[in-house]
This record gives C-alpha cells, sequence and structure tokens, in this order.
C-alpha cells in the first residue's frame, strides 16, 4: 500500500514557490484521489473523459480537473461544463471547439498549447514552426471562451538527463519568444506545463510551473 499523504508531502517539500502540481490519479481509484484530498491536494490530472466524468460526480466540487491527455473534438463538450484547464491542445479544430462548447456553459476555458518536441515520433503536439504559425495567424485572439495560459510538453522518456534538459529547455525558450512576439500584454499567458515521475527535477530548473505527478504519489498504475 502507497502512502498517499506521505508521497504527497514529500513531493510538495520538493517544490519551489511558483510551481505547482497536478497530482496526476488516472488508473487510480477514487479513494485514493480522497487521501491525495485530504492532505490539501486540489489540483488532479486525468486523461480520459469516461473515468474523468466518472471520477468528478464522486469528488468534493472544489476539485481544480485538469485534462492532462489527448482531448478527442468530439469529447470536449463533456468536460466543459467543469474543466479547470486543458493542456495538451494542439489543433486550431481543436481550439475552436473547446471555445464553441465553453460558450455554451458562458465560460472561459484555460488550456495550454501542447509542442512536440521530443524524439519520439509517437507523441502528440505542434511543432515549433506550427505553433508559432497558429499565434502569429491571430484567429485565436477571435475566440473568447478559450485563454491559452501558455505550453505543456512531455520529453522524450530516456534516462539521458541531458537530452531531457535540452528538450525541456527548448520549450521554456519557446515560451519566452512566445509571450515576447504575442502576448506581451496579456498576464494570463504565464503557465509552462513539464516534468513527470522521472524527470521532474529537471523540469523545476527549465522553467516548470506545473508538474504533473502520478506515480511518485499514487504509485504504479494498474491499466
Ligand atoms: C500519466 C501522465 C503523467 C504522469 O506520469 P507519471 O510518470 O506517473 O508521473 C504526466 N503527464 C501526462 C500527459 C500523462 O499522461
Amino acid at each position: 500500500m502507497e502512502n498517499i499523504a506521505a508521497n504527497l508531502k514529500k513531493v510538495l517539500a520538493t517544490l519551489p514557490d511558483g510551481v505547482r502540481l497536478v497530482a496526476v490519479s488516472k488508473f487510480h481509484p477514487v479513494e485514493e484521489l480522497r487521501e491525495a484530498y485530504d492532505a490539501g491536494q486540489r489540483i488532479f490530472g486525468e486523461s480520459h473523459v469516461q473515468e474523468l466524468q466518472r471520477k468528478v460526480t464522486e469528488m468534493p466540487s472544489d476539485v481544480q480537473w485538469h485534462f492532462i491527455g489527448h482531448l478527442q473534438t468530439n469529447k470536449v463538450k463533456y468536460l466543459a461544463p467543469y474543466v479547470t484547464m486543458i493542456h495538451a491542445v494542439d489543433s486550431l479544430k481543436l481550439l475552436q471547439e473547446i471555445d464553441r462548447q465553453a460558450a455554451k456553459h458562458d465560460r472561459v476555458i484555460d488550456v495550454l498549447l501542447e509542442l512536440h518536441i521530443a524524439e519520439e515520433a509517437t507523441k502528440y503536439g505542434f511543432s515549433p514552426d506550427d505553433c508559432r504559425e497558429l499565434l502569429a495567424s491571430g484567429v485565436w485572439r477571435e475566440l473568447q471562451h478559450v485563454r491559452i495560459c501558455g505550453l505543456m510538453m512531455m520529453a522524450t522518456y530516456t534516462d539521458d538527463t541531458a537530452q531531457i534538459r535540452r528538450e525541456m529547455a527548448t520549450a521554456q525558450q519557446l515560451f519566452d519568444e512566445f509571450k515576447t512576439n504575442f502576448f506581451a500584454d496579456e498576464d494570463s499567458f504565464k503557465e509552462r506545463s513539464w516534468g513527470m515521475s522521472h524527470d521532474y527535477p529537471i523540469a523545476i530548473e527549465t522553467g516548470a510551473t506545473f508538474v504533473r505527478i502520478g506515480t511518485t504519489i499514487f504509485g504504479e498504475r494498474t491499466y
């Protein structure tokens, strides 16, 4: 049995001011989320819509749900009433659908744009050029019900810490570039979501403001 409250405390003790924890609870039962909740955690990350739908009804209403997985446009409508932040927006089409669904609930949904920097071919996300192009197009400025709050990425899954550091540093550089060129007047563009259980110490050193940590808190997932 994991001691979730103790694990959580240990992780939190390592996070400097300005870095917030998304407790990634996917595939873990609600009882385990509740242990983290009772220990004070409020931001939870999930990556499957159906699973999240169920958990939302079973957890207290002040939980802030962050959707961190790949999101299909046809599922946005399920999240729109309550989701706090969507981390992995990887197309204009998805951004527009979030805007459309958020409007129906008279909400503004915070989102991050997912960058593809890692070497693995399977990862989702915008290439730096595609992301730059989207931002330069300005179409996102017309969307009144989404707010682009920053960038998200996953580094290559590797033991090569130099490579992880390189990829995260690239993401941080892109953040600085986009901030200067497109969001200089928008205080809300300030978030960098990178770092998971195995690489979050590097993420902290390379400018992360959100770390997304599952295994270190809840133990191994059984799929
Ligand atoms: C599952 C997941 C995490 C957490 O991974 P751990 O290795 O368990 O910390 C972080 N980010 C995303 C996008 C995930 O899908």
